[in-house]
């Protein structure tokens, strides 16, 4: 399999993805493909669903580069794109299981669908999550979290598939949920399915804490246009947003990506950015916030390649 030509490979693969039932598609642009709206074209994009796991081990095999993206919210493509395959995980809601205070999902699917999920059988546990927008296979690689609340406070096992293709599972603390980092980020294994231990609790006290947060969000953050969410994560001590503000920052703008005035920690695309505006936008806002008030801002977002970033 190693001695094929790149476009031999790329042939196996799709060949493959096929005849599982994906649908395959070439040179597809990655920006409707990512919340932000940027990235040039994958060569191969396929739509793998409940499949992505069996797809991402025939690329291992045929030794072509690949990609998981669940909802693309909190991942940067270049402007090249993508030589290989990106693997497109999602699957609708049906397949949500809820038995007792246990609630198990397939990993593609969204985690909104999830939350609602328990507020329909009275589970409380999940409400921070509400507004996360992404796939349960990205929140728990991300280790997504917001208004106090992390995966790692609601996640009880995570099934995969590892690099060799055999089913693994992992309970709570084998999996190094940390601050946006997981066993995933190092490992390269594909999560499957995530099942989520939550608590009973009063619907009506669950609804209005949803959109409790649902409308902080609204409020708070420039969610009219696209975005990756947080661009940087949080500096200890202290929070990115306000030392970009304190940098002067909010509003400025790289081509047509902007430091959003309504929320500094969020880089939003005007409509024509390109990933390359993005990045050096991130470049300048770590390079101006490291010298008017001393603080390192790490991006949350993942940009690929890394060399984009370069
Ligand atoms: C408006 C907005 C608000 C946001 N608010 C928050 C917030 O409050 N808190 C927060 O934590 N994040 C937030 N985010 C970021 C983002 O929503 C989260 O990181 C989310 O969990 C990403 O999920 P996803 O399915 O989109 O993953 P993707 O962005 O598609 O992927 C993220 C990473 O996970 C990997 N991955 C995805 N699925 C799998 C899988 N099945 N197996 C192995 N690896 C996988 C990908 O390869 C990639 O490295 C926000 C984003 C936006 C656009």
């Amino acid at each position: 399999m190693f001695l094929l030509t790149y476009q031999e490979k790329l042939s196996a693969v799709e060949n493959f993805a096929k005849s599982l039932g994906c649908e395959v598609l070439r040179g597809e642009p990655l920006a409707p493909h990512t919340s932000v709206r940027t990235g040039g074209p994958a060569d191969l994009l396929i739509f793998g669903g409940v499949r992505t796991a069996a797809v991402e081990k025939m690329c291992k095999d045929a030794g072509l580069y690949s990609y998981i993206l669940g909802n693309g919210s909190n991942v940067l493509f270049s402007d090249d794109g993508f030589r290989g395959a990106v693997l497109i995980n999602q699957v609708g809601s049906e397949s949500v299981i809820c038995d007792g205070t246990l609630i198990t999902a397939p990993s593609g699917v969204q985690l909104s669908a999830v939350c609602k999920a328990a507020l329909q059988n009275g589970l409380t546990g999940l409400e921070f999550a509400y507004g996360i927008p992404g796939t349960v296979g990205g929140a728990v690689y991300m280790n997504a979290g917001a208004y106090g609340g992390e995966m790692s406070q609601a996640v009880e096992k995570v099934e995969a598939v590892d690099v060799a293709g055999k089913a693994v599972s992992f309970t709570l603390d084998e999996l190094s949920l940390g601050y946006r980092t997981s066993r995933f980020a190092q490992t390269g294994e594909v999560i499957t399915s995530v099942s989520f231990r939550l608590s009973e609790g009063d619907p009506n006290e669950i609804k209005a804490k949803m959109e409790e947060l649902i409308g902080r969000r609204r409020s708070r953050q420039p969610l009219e246009y696209p975005s990756f969410g947080s661009a940087f994560k949080r500096p200890e001590g202290t929070y990115a947003g306000l030392v970009i503000e304190q940098s002067g920052l909010k509003g400025f703008k790289i081509g047509g990506a902007q430091i959003s005035p309504k929320h500094a920690n969020f880089i939003i695309n005007l409509g024509n950015a390109t990933s390359a505006d993005i990045i050096a936008l991130i470049r300048h806002t770590q390079k101006t916030v490291r010298e008017k008030t001393g603080y390192d801002l790490e991006p949350e977002v993942r940009i690929i390649p890394p060399e984009a970033d370069k």
